[in-house]
């Protein structure tokens, strides 16, 4: 299976975040699978309260950079999903 990526903003954290994951991840999947939470209305429309998803990105670089437009928000990569890509930083 190819390998795509997605984002998770959270602002009713602190600090607020956004996470980076593999589509597969458990994490991603939890509750609801991964793709009935992205929306494809991208950056306008927001109803959520909390939380939203963004997807799918072809490649890691590609939801890192996607990431770090959403401002005031603390970029993270999974630790499950992306250990071993955080390990090799
Ligand atoms: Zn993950």
């Amino acid at each position: 299976m190819e390998e795509k990526f997605v984002v998770y903003e959270n602002w009713r954290v602190s600090p607020k975040k956004v996470m980076v994951h593999k589509s597969i991840c458990g994490q991603a999947n939890k509750d609801h699978s991964i793709g009935e939470k992205i929306n494809d209305n991208w950056l306008i429309n927001v109803h959520e309260p909390n939380d939203r998803w963004f997807g799918y990105f072809n490649s890691l670089h590609e939801a890192i950079s996607f990431s770090a437009l959403l401002p005031n928000r603390e970029l993270k990569l999974c630790g499950h999903c992306l250990k071993d890509f955080k390990n090799s930083l």
